[in-house]
């Protein structure tokens, strides 16, 4: 089932992928579109929806991931072939610094020494093995518990 969002708390990415918003898309498939991003990282940004309305991949239903991971696919190769980049770079933001609150993925043309420093966070290490074992075990909890519940 698609859903829209009504138009009382209009999505700016709803109506894109609606064509209602005036901005052309590059691409629309059946359940998802392909448009310019208007402030680029470099040109040939590009960021790719599912037309159903959701906030971030954790609320897209299981049968939509691989569809949409197909497509990001497919404008990875178009994007590096058109703008002769040597490589790209995918993101989603999910809640914590996305902007619109709909489910996007980026698509970025990269360029060995492009100078594209906002992506080359600061690591860090582990305090030691017994940390990273904690953290290890937490994260595989998690996911051995969504797995007994039928979440994959
Ligand atoms: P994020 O910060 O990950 O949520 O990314 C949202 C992206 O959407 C930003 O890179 C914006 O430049 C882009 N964006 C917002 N509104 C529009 C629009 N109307 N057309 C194209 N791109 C947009």
């Amino acid at each position: 089932m698609v859903h829209h969002k009504d138009m009382a708390s209009a999505c700016i990415f709803c109506e894109i992928a609606a064509g209602s918003n005036g901005s052309p898309a590059l691409f629309e498939w059946q359940d998802c579109v392909a448009f310019l991003d208007h402030r680029p990282l470099f040109p040939g940004h590009c960021l790719l929806i599912p037309r159903t309305h959701v906030e971030t991949l954790t609320d897209l239903p299981e049968e939509q991931v691989g569809p949409l991971f197909v497509r990001a696919r497919l404008l990875c190769r178009a994007v590096e072939q058109a703008m002769q980049a040597e490589g790209t770079f995918l993101a989603v933001n999910n809640r914590v610094s996305q902007s619109v609150p709909h489910l996007h993925i980026h698509v970025v043309p990269r360029r060995k020494k492009d100078g594209l420093r906002g992506f080359f966070w600061p690591r860090l290490k582990y305090r030691d093995e017994e940390e990273l074992e904690t953290v290890r075990l937490a994260v595989r909890d998690a996911l051995e518990k969504a797995g007994a519940l039928g979440i994959n």
